[in-house]
């Protein structure tokens, strides 16, 4: 067996307060695993997504998510779970006032092609988003596909 404490772990750069990655720290063979934490505004992902290979369950720990999907959007409370499927479009946002805390496992590990959609001011709409480093690697930039505006920045 192998365990992890989540304070030897560090927070990656992204769109979350907090941001640890269990999947090599586990050794986790098959599934993908993170531990987040979002202040107010913050969000697990860089925008509105889906993977095409992965499943992924978001258990809510602390607080409350909504998730936007193509349907609605869905509070999930501390208490609850939330499952996506392989290629089904969704982001979740703490657009509460209160910290979140939520663990997030998905599978197959390899989530195979991620589709990332953002609004991009020049485009006037939401259009597709490449991720990538900034060559100081200060911080992650999402940047429009079809006009190459940075449309957020990420640390
Ligand atoms: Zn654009």
């Amino acid at each position: 067996m192998r365990k992890v404490r989540l304070d030897d772990l560090d927070s990656r750069m992204g769109p979350a307060a907090r941001s640890l990655p269990l999947t090599d720290a586990l050794g986790l063979a098959d599934a993908a695993m993170n531990f987040y934490e979002l202040e107010p505004g913050d969000s697990f992902a860089y925008g509105f997504h889906a993977h095409a290979e992965q499943e992924e369950v978001f258990y809510v720990l602390d607080g409350e998510v909504t998730f936007r999907t193509l349907d609605e959007d869905v509070t999930v409370e501390a208490g609850e779970l939330a499952r996506f499927g392989p290629g089904e479009f969704q982001q979740g946002v703490n657009e509460g006032d209160e910290p979140v805390r939520a663990l997030a496992v998905g599978a197959p590990q390899d989530a195979g092609e991620t589709e990332i959609l953002r609004e991009c001011p020049d485009c006037g709409g939401e259009t597709t988003q490449e991720l990538s480093l900034a060559d100081d690697h200060s911080e992650i930039r999402a940047v429009c596909e079809s006009c190459g505006t940075v449309t957020g920045r990420f640390d």
